[in-house]
């Protein structure tokens, strides 16, 4: 008896009859990719309902019972405990389309649960697996061409279709009643930090966001200068300091610590008194240091070794009127040197005054619960930009935060590629409809399969009509006539439950967003054709 044989169920005996090897050694393979598709059908099934500005958004409870609340497919999946390997590809798939668009993490999903019903079909037609994945490739390859042709150029200085692209992205979140402060803030915030020398791509770490719990999404704001959500550390030192000279220092103004966990035990008062003062002179020295250099505010990076400041440095500080602010995160440090136009100072011996970043004013503010500092009038800054999130609760703020991403994201996606297109369904029908005319042109395997793709890619018009309460099968049927007649542009208006010009309705997207969905879905759609068996290894 082969292997093959012995791992099939009676069941599958029964199917074959036991009879033929060839049908028994094929079964498996068949099994392992039926039951794949199954599992990454399932998981796409589960975000499909909150595609769309009328889709639902899901709670999602960890472990820890944290609560998350979000419509974001990405943020969905990437918590979801997902087991099975082929569903895990789908949550790979989505972080792929964040880190590419950083939009459509939900569209691509749902799009390659679809491409995967349709792979399913022409498997059952006895179509083999890697035909299909070819002709999916080529179908992929084609709704790019179509979405190119359909797409409509626009210039960074076309302030209006930044906005509508970011206010369509923000309409299908749950601060979507906030997408009139909140796109305006993405689009300058972008526009300010595109390099002139590397024109087709923006960093998007140059924008720190900052989120502060008090007040509302509406108090959402971006910050001319910097901002750092650390406050001071100063007791009774200055709060507020005009023409400053900031420091940014590496090490720590607090008494050394020995390498090892070792133990000094100081046995009569006068070796007590030795260390005391030891200590105070040390730490004296090093603020001296910094006074003499003319720095009025002292920016110290965190440490995990030892303390950033000791209490005594604290007064010491206080004394000097030094302003300081602590704890500085690691990642932190090359926006804070971008924005300042400063470098990190790593030993004492190099603060000297021309490394010193010079700035207006620096003053502690009051946001919401919590106190910040702001930096305003930087000398020669960098091109950074500040933003500070408000909300009512943290589950709104983190939500809020989320979906900005996806609107900075968006407004990225036209720097790195300068064309729109209509949303709404309207893409996806347009490049169904194309396929389906090519497809009548080819023959063999490929056509059914060019067929199988472009019947798949309706399923976004139609979740999006099913999600808003309309008739799916109605709203689908008759956008396809529309654009059969030549209505390029018509979508499903949401919001009056009928068909229209989508583009009068202001929804537009990036190009950049639609097509790597679908690239990417096809790739993933392709890999798990590919797969016709699982190998769990003993190694962990
Ligand atoms: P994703 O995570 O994939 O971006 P969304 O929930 O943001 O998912 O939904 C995006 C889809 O919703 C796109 O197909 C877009 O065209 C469509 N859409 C967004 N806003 C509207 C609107 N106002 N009217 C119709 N369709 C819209
Ligand atoms: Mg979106």
């Amino acid at each position: 008896m082969t292997i093959s044989e012995e791992i099939m169920t009676a069941g599958d005996m029964k199917k074959t009859g036991g009879g033929g090897l060839m049908r028994a050694k094929n079964s498996k393979p068949e099994e392992i990719r039926k039951s794949n598709i199954q599992a990454a059908k399932a998981l796409s099934d589960a975000v499909r309902t909150s595609l769309g500005p009328r889709g639902m958004d899901k709670m999602i409870q960890d472990p820890k019972g944290e609560v998350t609340i979000t419509n974001d497919g990405a943020t969905i999946l990437n918590q979801m405990m997902v087991v099975h390997p082929a569903a895990k590809m789908l949550v790979e798939l989505s972080k792929a389309q964040d880190i590419e668009a950083g939009d459509g993490t939900t569209s691509v999903v749902v799009l390659a649960g679809s491409l995967l019903g349709a792979a399913e079909k022409m498997l059952a037609k006895g179509i083999h697996p890697t035909t299909i994945s070819d002709s999916f490739q080529k179908a992929a390859a084609k709704s790019v061409e179509i979405l190119i042709n359909m797409s409509i150029p626009v210039d960074l200085n076309d302030r209006e279709s930044l906005l509508k692209s970011a206010t369509t992205s923000l309409c299908s979140k749950v601060v979507s009643q906030n997408s009139a402060e909140l796109s305006p803030i993405a689009v300058d915030s972008v526009l300010k930090i595109v390099d002139p020398a590397r024109e087709n791509n923006v960093n998007l770490k140059d924008i720190k966001v900052i989120k502060k719990l008090g007040g509302t999404v509406d108090d959402t704001e971006l910050v001319d200068g910097l901002v750092l959500e650390q406050k001071t550390s100063n007791v009774n030192g200055p709060k507020r300091m005009e023409k400053a000279k900031i420091g940014f220092i590496q090490f720590q103004v607090s008494p050394p610590k020995t390498d090892m966990d070792n133990q000094v035990v100081v046995s009569d008062y006068a070796a007590m008194d030795r260390v005391l003062k030891e200590e105070r002179a040390y730490i004296l020295n090093i603020v001296k240091q910094i006074k003499k250099a003319g720095c009025n505010v002292l920016l110290i990076q965190k440490s995990i070794l030892r303390d950033a400041l000791s209490d005594l440095a604290v007064h010491f500080f206080d004394k000097t009127k030094i302003m300081v602010i602590k704890d500085i995160e690691r990642e932190d440090v090359e926006f804070l040197c971008k924005s300042l136009n400063c470098r990190p100072i790593a030993s004492l011996d190099h603060f000297t005054p021309e490394n010193l970043a010079t700035a207006e004013l620096v003053e502690e503010i009051q946001t919401g619960t919590s106190k910040c500092v702001k930096f305003s009038g930087i000398a020669n800054p960098g091109k950074t930009v500040s933003l500070i999130i408000r909300g009512s609760n943290k589950l709104m703020l983190d939500e809020a935060h989320r979906s900005l991403h996806d609107a900075l994201c968006v407004i990225r996606c036209l720097v790195k590629k300068r064309f729109l297109i209509a949303g709404g369904g309207a893409p996806e029908i347009e490049v169904s409809r194309e396929l389906m005319m090519h497809a009548n042109t080819l023959t063999g395997p490929d056509a059914y399969c060019f067929k199988a793709f472009a019947e798949a890619m309706e399923i976004i018009p139609y979740t999006l009509s099913e999600n808003a309460g309309l008739n799916p099968i109605g709203t689908v049927t008759e956008l396809r006539n529309r654009h059969a007649l030549g209505e390029k542009t018509a979508g499903i208006n949401v919001r009056k439950g009928c068909i229209s010009n989508i583009l009068e309705e202001n929804v537009v997207q990036p190009l950049l967003v639609s097509t790597s969905a679908i690239t990417l879905a096809t790739e993933t759609v392709r890999s798990i054709l590919k797969i016709d068996d699982i190998v769990n290894t003993i190694r962990g």
